[in-house]
């Protein structure tokens, strides 16, 4: 039986090899992440070319997700790691790099924003400064915690937002690139408001690429007041914990998390789960007891998938992570009962149908397949979380590559191009593939369409 919450993995040194994404995507992964923060394009080409190999070798739809820098401030070029003593004081410069004790960082407008006081954080909160004397283009600050700092990481001050252009001109460069490599969703870091969603549109629109799903990763204070107006401007909304965790208070994390995953559902938009999920897996072959329950509390709040990000980047154990996520979502998914709102008489028609062939399939005891040009109406059906799996087949490879990562879809490949023949040979093809057996009662369907519309309910009765 195909899983309903679904496995997003990063790759990273630790992954960067095709046989590990291959066994990645065997034991259950349904979409990458390529960390644009991170490596160059021959790298990502690597990358690139592992996951479509890997797909074709499984013969299931993966999704490429080309994740933007965006507008972070980030330390310059170390010449060596600087490994920091508790207690002790830092000098941090306006440079592009330097050597020696000094942390170089190539942002004017860092030096602008930050007071004596400040909290610097580093490294997912686990490296903290206090600011003592701020010059205009040197800080000096305590730190709070050992570490070691490299060149390239994000630093931020917490509470505070440092103002940047939410697309930098790197990140047009690798929005250029994902579309030009044919990547299924672009992830956009940093989101404020909605106008940052809107931008991220026009640039895809203007090089035609409006099939490129975006998703708006909440991880900063702006970012989480204007949830609403990001809701519906964006197709995928992602609760990046890590830089949550940096800008809010860590005991914040459980409520953010609860209310950006209730709000996503409320408005019909997919949410996904980052950051430590399986967290000490980086360093151990197994999780620890209150990992295995964070990640049924994500499921149980109605995630639709969970992304690994450093266990499959840097961790000693990426396979081992993939599959203890899979083993701790396959014993509960089908445990948890999801809170179901009825459409309403404001609805459309087309949320009303959705909820409507939910409820005809449940009550059968049905399974449903859904046949589907842009992948709305599966999305739809999947937005009441059905007690069954929805199979939505298509004949656009885009298109099931997108809905691989929402819950409760299992995508179908097809030839058709068009409606009727499309559920006909989505039949022929659960059949073939053996996703329905004999005596199995299926819902067969397509989006509502203005005339005539088909929803067939057939028995299997022999196989051929
Ligand atoms: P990042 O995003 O890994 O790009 O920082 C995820 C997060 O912040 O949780
Ligand atoms: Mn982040």
């Amino acid at each position: 039986m195909p899983s309903k919450v679904k496995i997003i993995a990063t790759i990273g040194p630790s992954s960067m090899d095709e046989e590990i994404i291959y066994s990645m995507a065997y034991e259950g992964v349904n979409g990458f992440r390529v960390n644009f923060s991170h490596g160059d394009r021959d790298l990502w080409d690597r990358i690139v070319e592992a996951v479509r190999k890997a797909e074709e070798k499984i013969g299931k739809p993966l999704a490429l997700i080309g994740d933007l820098q965006g507008p972070s401030v980030r330390v310059g070029l170390l010449k060596e790691p600087l490994k920091l003593k508790k207690g002790k004081q830092v000098e941090i410069i306006y440079s592009r790099e330097s050597g020696g004790d000094k942390i170089p960082v190539p942002v004017q407008k860092f030096f602008d924003v930050v007071e004596e006081g400040d909290r610097l954080l580093m490294d997912d909160g686990k490296i903290s400064f206090v600011v003592e004397e701020v010059y205009s283009n040197r800080v000096l600050a305590r730190a709070l915690t050992e570490g070691v700092i490299t060149s390239r990481k994000a630093l931020v001050i917490k509470g505070k937002e440092v103002p940047l252009p939410a697309i930098t001109s790197k990140d047009l460069n690798d929005i250029e690139y994902a579309i030009k490599r044919g990547f299924d969703y672009i992830a956009l870091s940093y989101v404020k408001s909605a106008e940052d969603v809107r931008m991220l549109r026009r640039i895809l629109y203007e090089r035609n690429a409006r099939e490129i799903g975006v998703i708006a990763k909440i991880e900063t204070v702006s970012g989480v007041r204007n949830l609403n107006e990001i809701l519906d401007e964006t197709d995928v909304v992602l609760v990046a914990r890590g830089d949550l965790g940096m800008h809010f208070s860590l005991e914040e994390i459980p409520w953010l998390q609860r209310t950006i995953i209730r709000k996503s559902i409320e408005k019909g938009k997919p949410v996904i789960v980052a950051t430590q999920i399986l967290a000490s897996m980086v360093e151990y072959s197994t999780p620890t007891r209150a990992e295995v329950v964070d990640v049924v509390t994500a499921m149980s709040e109605g995630a639709d998938a969970l992304m690994l990000t450093g266990e499959t980047a840097v961790g000693k154990y990426p396979l081992e992570t993939v599959k203890w996520l899979r083993k701790i979502i396959e014993k509960y998914e089908d445990r948890i009962s999801y809170p179901r709102e009825e459409p309403g008489k404001t609805a459309g028609v087309k949320q009303r149908f959705a909820y409507s062939i939910v409820v005809l399939a449940e009550e059968l005891g049905a399974k449903i397949a859904v046949y589907t040009k842009e992948g709305k109406t599966a999305l739809r059906i999947t937005r009441y979380h059905p007690r069954t799996i929805v199979y939505a087949s298509s004949n656009n490879p885009r298109v099931l590559r997108k809905l691989s990562i929402i819950w409760g879809v299992e995508p179908v490949k097809v030839e058709a191009g068009e409606y009727s023949k499309g559920i006909e040979e989505t039949y022929k093809v659960l059949i073939e593939k053996e996703e329905v057996g004999y005596g199995d009662l299926l819902v067969l369907t397509y989006g509502i369409r203005e005339a005539e519309h088909t929803i067939k309910i057939v028995r299997v009765e022999k196989i051929f």
